[in-house]
């Protein structure tokens, strides 16, 4: 299996990529860790006539802790990002859902970014992005701009990064105070892609009761499904909450799971993932700011 014949551009700099993306406008795709990019290329399903490299842009190789969360620059590897412990304390879901994405080969290689970009949605990353309410910063020679993640996913494998733009960074919120989250997924192999998957985050009053409780599912539809369960789970609890999560995804029948099978995990997993998340915002009562 080889890949089309493309024109391959390797700038030492973000203002050359920028260059040589705005001029290949739709013929020209960025190359990050090629996880998900070569394989398109090998089995045809994509044939970009240039691909611009940004292996070389070190400037974009970053985990920067700032004070409202974490910006992550588009050459930082999922490896990376997974063993910051400054990220991890700042918020903890990334190091929690980067442990469940593919395998550790993969992780040395691929990009946070790229996964984002690549807006799969049985991946991990977006349905992060999508929970915490994080952003992706966009740029082209002389314009920056930072969209959010509601705004951001479009579509299966479809982001708002429009042709001759270069994703520079990504930005996910700190976790906030008297807050938990958790992450739940089952796939057929370890490191496979989620049949289902639910992310939580859950935050507590001094009282410890819930004052809000999120959900994402991944694998549930075309995009990160995000479900604010905070009434539920105040009125009825977690098993009320997690059914009605459930309820509301529209999954689809693939070769993988049917839909059936995929909208009783995600109720499962929704439960396990807000108890915990909820058991966690709860242990950090008194520790946090
Ligand atoms: C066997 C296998 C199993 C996997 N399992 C999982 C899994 O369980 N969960 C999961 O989430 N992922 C999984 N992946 C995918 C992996 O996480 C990829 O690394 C990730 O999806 C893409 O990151 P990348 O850096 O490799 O991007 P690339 O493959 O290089 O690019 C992906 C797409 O994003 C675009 N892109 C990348 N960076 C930029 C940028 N800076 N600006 C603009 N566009 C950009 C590319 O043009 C391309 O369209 C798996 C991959 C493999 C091979």
């Amino acid at each position: 299996m080889k890949p089309p014949p493309f024109e391959y551009h390797a700038p030492r700099s973000v203002a050359e990529a920028m260059e040589v993306l705005a001029a290949a406008g739709p013929e020209g795709k960025v190359l990050a860790g090629g996880q998900s990019l070569i394989p398109l290329l090998n089995m045809r399903l994509a044939a970009p006539g240039h691909l611009v490299d940004v292996n070389r842009l070190a400037e974009l190789d970053t985990v920067e802790v700032e004070p409202g969360g974490v910006r992550v620059g588009a050459l930082a590897r999922h490896a990376r990002v997974e063993r910051s412990a400054g990220a991890a304390a700042a918020q903890p879901l990334l190091r929690q859902a980067l442990r469940l994405v593919a395998h550790p080969v993969i992780r040395n290689r691929g990009t946070v970014v790229g996964s984002l970009v690549h807006a799969d949605p049985a991946a991990e990353l977006p349905a992060v992005l999508a929970l915490l309410g994080g952003s992706v910063r966009l740029a082209r020679p002389g314009a920056v701009r930072d969209v959010p993640a509601a705004g951001f996913f479009t579509g299966p494998l479809e982001s708002a990064a429009e042709p001759g733009e270069l994703a520079l960074s990504a930005f996910f919120p700190a976790l906030g105070p008297r807050c938990g989250t958790a992450f739940h997924e089952v796939a057929r192999r370890h490191g496979d892609y989620a049949l289902a998957g639910v992310a939580a985050l859950v935050r507590l009053d001094d009282g410890l009761r819930v004052t809000a409780a999120r959900v994402v599912c991944v694998s549930a539809g075309p995009v990160p499904v995000v479900v604010d369960v905070t009434g539920h789970a105040c009125a009825d609890g977690w098993a009320a909450a997690a059914r009605d999560v459930a309820e509301r995804i529209e999954p689809e029948d693939d070769i993988h799971a049917s839909a059936a099978y995929r909208r009783h995990l995600t109720g499962v997993l929704a439960d396990r993932a807000l108890r915990e998340a909820a058991a966690s915002a709860a242990g950090d009562v008194g520790t946090r700011r």
